[in-house]
């Protein structure tokens, strides 16, 4: 029988038939993609450019039968099997070489319930696709700060945005989800349903199946709050990164503020004198009735000589995509990041020393809070744990050649060794490089590790769903 494609298994390349390749074809709605095919290339691209894989075979699914009859293939074919959602792991963990990717970017439909206020929504689903549905009714989901990130990694692996001071991590807000199991099977995983299944998938990434429906609790928020970003020149970074520590220390939880450190991008809304040089920005966002926000945010407008200010009353979805042009896809990146218990003035003066250095016109570092809802749940509610993380520190190396990858790459890493000591000792899994294997994996969950070892030895006791941050089931 002729071969056609290769796959990748634990013993090295081997060939798939072509009959084996057609009966898969002929159980598929979506289509399947080889090398070669038109929107082969397309499929296989993902946000990081420093990844790049081949996957033998790409399944474009339509729905939960495809996604059953991948899995079963992949199993039955001993194929090494990545997901797709949103595409947006600096890992890459949505694809694999050699192996077979399940593409879910057509599953994107979405329903809002306004009654019951939750919105069921495919996995497929971009966060922009979510906020737009909910933001009909004056609804949100608790989802994260680019629109273009996928829903599905962004929630298995945790989740947090504008809105988790108020509501905690994006998994601690999933009502349910429809999981496709190792074994083919098609189950429900809610509080009621497969309980341990459920505590795993809300922050055990993409360990234990794949998901192809969430189900999330909404909360009222806008159409319209009081948000954008503002911006000064370095010199001010001391003085308004102090102003930033103390207004987060005392910001309600509807209040929440994103400090960042990098070179000015050429953006309409800073002033031209500053573009390529280095400036601190806050992106601010308050969800809480727009008058109170807008005395809230009237001092911080009055603070010093900001050389940009688009801080107003506007769109919940405006606000939900402001960051999205400093981040797209097909640069380089690299990132390092760390939780952090609190704003220490020594760390928040060494971020300005590392700002100082960065190598790349975009790269930056970013503080992004976490405090507030998700701290004073127990720490195992879900394997996110991490409850004493105050804010997450994020080093950001973003770059366009390959020639820069040593400087850049460096730049983080030098940063991130000396940020190190002002961390809880834990990390975020969803921001977690190639490199960052097992001991990072272990200091992501800290306390709730042993655990979801025991959720992956029962539903997947092969380790079929390998391609992620992994969780090796107990004797493999
Ligand atoms: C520009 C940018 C902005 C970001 N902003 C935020 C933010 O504001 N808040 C935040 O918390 N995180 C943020 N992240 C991190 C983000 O949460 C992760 O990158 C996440 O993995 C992206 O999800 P995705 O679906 O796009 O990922 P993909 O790369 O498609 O998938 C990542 C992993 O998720 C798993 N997975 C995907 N789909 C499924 C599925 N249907 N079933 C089971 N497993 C699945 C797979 O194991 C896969 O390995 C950001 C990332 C980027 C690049």
């Amino acid at each position: 029988m002729k071969s056609v494609a290769a796959r990748k298994t634990e013993g090295g390349m081997v060939e798939l038939e072509r009959q084996a390749i057609d009966d898969f074809r002929g159980r598929l709605r979506g289509t399947l993609l080889l090398s070669g095919d038109p929107g082969y290339d397309d499929a296989r691209s993902i946000w990081n450019a420093m990844i790049d894989r081949r996957p033998a075979l790409i399944a474009r699914c339509l729905g939960v039968a495809d996604v059953v009859a991948c899995v079963n293939f992949a199993r039955k074919q001993g194929l090494s099997l990545s997901i797709k959602g949103g595409g947006h792991n600096i890992s890459g963990l949505a694809v694999c070489d050699g192996g077979l990717t399940i593409d879910m970017s057509l599953m994107r439909g979405v329903f809002v319930d306004p009654t019951a206020r939750t919105a069921h929504a495919q996995a497929g689903c971009l966060l922009g696709d979510v906020d737009r549905e909910t933001q009909l009714h004056g609804l949100a989901a608790n989802l994260g700060f680019v629109s273009n990130t996928g829903i599905a990694g962004l929630t298995l692996g945790g989740g947090f945005g504008y809105l988790t001071r108020r509501f905690g991590w994006t998994c601690d807000t999933v009502l349910s989800m429809d999981v496709v199991t190792a074994e083919g099977n098609v189950v429900r995983a809610s509080e009621r349903e497969n309980p341990d299944l459920f505590w795993g998938l809300r922050g055990g990434g993409g360990n234990f199946g794949v998901v192809t429906r969430f189900e999330f609790k909404l909360n009222t928020v806008g159409p319209e709050i009081v948000g954008g970003a503002i911006a000064w020149r370095a010199e001010d970074a001391p003085r308004v990164l102090e102003m930033y520590r103390t207004l987060t220390e005392q910001a309600p939880p509807e209040f929440t503020c994103v400090a960042v450190l990098r070179p000015a991008p050429p953006a309409p809304w800073l002033s031209k004198e500053v573009h390529g040089k280095q400036i601190v920005a806050i992106f601010v966002c308050y969800t809480g009735p727009v008058e109170e926000g807008e005395k809230r945010v009237a001092p911080i407008k009055k603070f010093g000589k900001p050389v940009g200010d688009i801080l107003q009353r506007r769109p919940y979805v405006s606000q939900q995509s402001l960051l999205d042009a400093t981040q797209p896809k097909g640069r380089r990146y690299y990132w390092k990041s760390e939780y952090l218990p609190k704003y220490e003035p020594e760390m928040l003066s060494k971020l300005i020393d590392h700002a100082g250095h960065i190598v790349s016109p975009h790269s930056a570092i970013v503080v992004f809070p976490l405090d507030g809802a998700q701290n004073l749940l127990p720490d195992d509610y879900s394997p996110m744990g991490n409850r004493d993380a105050a804010s997450v520190l994020n080093i950001t190396a973003s770059w366009e050649s390959v020639d820069d990858d040593q400087a850049n790459i460096g730049w983080a890493r030098t940063a991130w060794q000396d940020m190190k000591r002002f961390s809880t000792g834990g990390t975020y899994i969803n921001f977690l490089t190639e490199e960052e294997d097992n001991v990072r994996i272990k200091d992501a969950y800290r306390k709730t590790y042993d655990r979801l070892v025991e959720v992956k030895t029962k539903w997947d006791p092969t380790n079929l769903f390998r391609m992620n941050k992994n969780i090796a089931p107990r004797n493999l």
